[in-house]
């Protein structure tokens, strides 16, 4: 008995799956192979940022030793001479 339900299923499940395929195939006739659009690439556009050294101080003949500018150029009055 119970090999009989499940040749039964079986034979059930095979029209599905027939079912199903034939569905398919009718979805596909539906869209012929439609091309995925392929998305627009984005150029990375990296903007190069200069960066002016500037003293963070005002203007005088001390060399300040916390600004970066004072420690690679010098002073700005009295600036290093190569
Ligand atoms: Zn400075």
């Amino acid at each position: 008995m119970c090999h009989m339900i499940s040749i039964i299923s079986y034979l059930m499940m095979n029209d599905i799956i027939q079912e199903i395929e034939s569905l398919i195939t009718i979805v596909r006739g539906l869209q012929p192979n439609k091309v995925p659009e392929e998305p627009k690439k984005r150029v990375k556009r990296v903007k190069v940022v200069k960066v002016i050294p500037i003293h963070n101080h005002p203007i005088d003949d001390e060399t300040h030793h916390d600004c970066e500018l004072c420690r690679t150029h010098g002073n700005i009055l009295v600036p290093y001479k190569k």
